[in-house]
């Protein structure tokens, strides 16, 4: 399609196509218990509210030593060590007029209202000088000074990461309910296709839609079922989204969305089930068609292999985080930046090319994008970190300012 081909009057804007499909998406509604060591990137089902008062006790921050504040001013500074108490052991309480060589994490004896650093100790045998300007109450951190027994310390809705998991194992936990994983069948359309591994024939070209799309669904939590390829036929087509359907959540076919002859997807949803939206307008990926096969939901991504990679990114990943559970504003931050590039001929459509930063003589981040426009380019999302998010029919001169999705934002 030109450039200047006018943005169709059915088609919608990705705004809205997204509000719909996320309206339309179900949410999950059970849970299960996972495993800690098996729970990196589940969904949270249920808030989490902490066991414990975190810290425990009180307890030292410091390697230093413990004691009454108020000793210091009848003393000449010098207090004799009564005790050793090291991180994992329980003090004896503090005998009046002493201090106690406490370290980092061992808990605050009683009677103790201050602990002062080694360093600005003075030690002498067994007794120590403490300067007398030590303030009173330092380096203990109290108990429940984080955080109380009850407090809710993850939303749920999460997706859980190293840093959730490890506070959750800071709490005693060595489970947590999550989402299940999402159950999403794939398929590539298309009679040209062979998978990699195979001789290609004349006319034939290796099925990379199928691999791209498994891994973007699997770094987005989900269990990717493969229904292979689908040939160039209703029937078959027919049969293999119905067998999808029943056996996942959520089926995503490539290829065979448009409106040629040979595309056979959108004729067969429309025949097995209903067909809610099927134009966006947005470059690549205008013809997508999302509906329902049963009660599992249906997307059909354009067959081009960047138009795949983009839908996806901009369509499908919300989606799936949707289903799984995922709160809050699923949106990709993105980031303004000026342009390292010239956009003299913007399309009709809202367009997302492939783009990645590069650093101007100043080393201020600027905005590159690949040279060609072809949706069938994969080396150019190789070259790319990100996209870039350009307004229809706006011009770019280099230096004005464009918004830049990262990759890092779109993938996981
Ligand atoms: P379609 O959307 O089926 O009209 O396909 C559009 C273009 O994408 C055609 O050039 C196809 O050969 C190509 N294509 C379709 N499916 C795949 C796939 N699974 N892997 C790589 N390229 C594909
Ligand atoms: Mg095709």
């Amino acid at each position: 399609m030109s450039a200047s081909c006018p943005a169709s009057p059915r088609a919608l804007s990705l705004d809205a196509a997204l509000a719909r499909l996320l309206e339309q998406a179900p949410t999950p509604s059970t849970s299960e218990p996972v495993a800690l060591a098996a729970a990196l990137g589940r969904v949270l089902a249920a808030p989490l509210r902490s066991p414990l008062a975190v810290p425990h006790w009180d307890h030292s921050a410091m390697d230093g030593y413990a004691l009454r504040h108020a000793d210091l001013a009848a003393a000449d500074g010098w207090l004799p060590i009564g005790q050793r108490i090291t991180a994992g052991t329980v003090g004896a309480p503090l005998a009046p007029g002493s201090a106690a060589r406490i370290f980092t994490g061992a808990p605050v004896p009683e009677g103790a209202d201050t602990v002062v650093m080694q360093e600005q100790c003075e030690r002498d045998g067994e007794r120590v000088r403490i300067p007398p300007e030590s303030k009173a109450g330092g380096n203990i951190r109290r108990a429940g000074e984080d955080f109380t027994a009850g407090t809710e310390v993850i939303a749920a809705g999460t997706r859980l990461g190293p840093q959730h998991l490890g506070l959750a194992a800071s709490l005693g936990l060595a489970e947590l309910m999550v989402r299940p994983r999402l159950r999403v069948a794939i398929g590539a359309s298309g009679d040209e296709l062979v998978a990699p591994g195979a001789p290609l024939g004349p006319g034939q070209i290796y099925d990379s839609n199928r691999l791209t799309l498994g891994a973007m669904l699997t770094a987005l939590g989900c269990e990717v079922i493969d229904l292979g390829r689908i040939p160039d036929d209703l029937e078959a087509t027919c049969a293999t989204l119905a067998r999808g359907a029943d056996a996942a959540d959520l089926v995503i076919a490539s290829g065979g969305v448009s409106v040629g002859e040979e595309d056979h997807v959108r004729p067969a949803v429309e025949r097995i089930g209903t067909l809610a939206l099927h134009q966006v307008a947005i470059r690549p990926g205008k013809p997508v068609a999302f509906g329902r096969i049963g009660d599992t939901p249906f997307f059909g991504s354009p067959g081009n292999p960047v138009s795949l990679f983009v839908t996806c990114a901009l369509l499908v990943r919300p989606l799936v985080l949707r289903m799984q559970g995922v709160g809050g504003d699923l949106a990709p931050r993105r980031r303004r930046l000026p342009a390292a590039f010239a956009w003299p001929r913007p399309d009709k459509r809202r367009e997302f090319h492939r783009a990645r930063l590069v650093e101007d003589d100043s080393g201020q981040p600027r905005v590159e994008v690949f040279a060609s426009r072809s949706s069938a380019s994969l080396r150019s999302l190789v070259w790319a970190d990100g996209l870039v998010d350009l307004a229809p029919g706006v011009a770019i001169a280099p230096g004005d300012p464009v918004e830049f999705i990262p990759f890092t934002e779109l993938l996981h």
